[in-house]
């Protein structure tokens, strides 16, 4: 009996055992499952948070590059017209000092062209190279039978909220031995134009960059407080005096189609830089 008891005792406590022991290894089994769903959900998680994170990203290099070209708009305002106005109008607003409305400009000394003939010619090849490049423009004219007022020409640019305006001209001089292209900006500090001054200064250094690198004969950068055009202005603005007429090559290399072409394309790869580095 005792062998016999001793055997019901073993086995039941074997029977403890086990029972006891079939709890705890579920329960690791769960806790195994648990931690590898655990784990799994983890991954998951871990890769939605870099989707995200991938899915972030170009919204967010969308905000910090530079807008499109097609998001800007650009005024070019070919220089003076066929029949100059001498009426007066206010050199900039509420201004006593006052200036002809807009003049026929000067005329080539190998040519004969006409300033005004020039200047369209070269700001249609702008236009086009700026179109190519995806930029909205608009011009002041496009004919020479017109009477804008270097003031209306301006407040046409701030009206139509442009992000730059372009002023194509070409210079004269006594000294028939001056050669060279001048870029004209508002003054820094002048009394209507300090607002735009740094931009206006930014995009004319950007267009001096693009036409030594292109080879252009280049005079330099300069600030004029004098001119109608700009004191009116409410938008960054740059004038491009192409080079000077009254020199005989220069007259007749402003008129060359391919050199026409190389200016206007400086010019506008200057304005491209200056747009994608603002
Ligand atoms: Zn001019």
């Amino acid at each position: 009996m005792k062998k016999y008891r001793l055997l019901v005792t073993v086995i039941i406590a074997m029977g403890i055992i086990l029972i006891g022991t079939s709890n705890p290894i579920t329960n690791l089994q769960k806790y195994t499952n648990m931690i590898n769903k655990q784990d799994i959900q983890n991954k998951q998680d871990n890769k939605k948070n870099s989707d995200k994170t991938t899915d972030n990203k170009p919204s967010n290099k969308s905000n910090n590059s530079t807008k499109p070209n097609n998001n800007y708009l650009i005024c070019i305002d070919p220089g003076h017209q066929e029949k100059g106005d001498p009426n007066l109008e206010p050199v900039g607003p509420g201004s006593s000092n006052k200036k002809a409305r807009v003049s026929s400009g000067t005329a080539g000394i190998a040519t004969k062209k006409p300033e005004y003939v020039l200047n369209l010619e070269a700001s249609t090849v702008l236009k086009h190279i700026l179109e190519g490049k995806g930029y909205n423009i608009i011009m002041t004219r496009e004919s020479h039978d017109v009477n804008i007022s270097n003031s209306e020409r301006a407040t046409l640019a701030n009206e139509k909220k442009a992000d730059m305006v372009i002023r194509v001209h070409a210079d004269s001089l006594d000294n028939s031995s001056k050669t060279g292209a001048s870029i004209l900006i508002p003054e820094e500090g002048g009394k209507y134009t300090s607002a735009i001054y740094e931009d206006s200064n930014k995009c004319a250094e950007s267009i001096k960059q693009s036409m030594n690198e292109a080879g252009i004969n280049l005079n330099g950068i300069f600030q004029r407080g004098d001119l109608t055009g700009f004191n009116w202005s409410k938008v960054p603005v740059v004038l491009v005096e192409m080079g000077f007429m009254s020199n005989y090559n220069e007259d007749q290399m402003m008129s060359n189609p391919d050199y026409q072409r190389k200016l206007m394309q400086s010019i506008a790869d200057g304005v491209e830089d200056y747009f994608r580095n603002k």
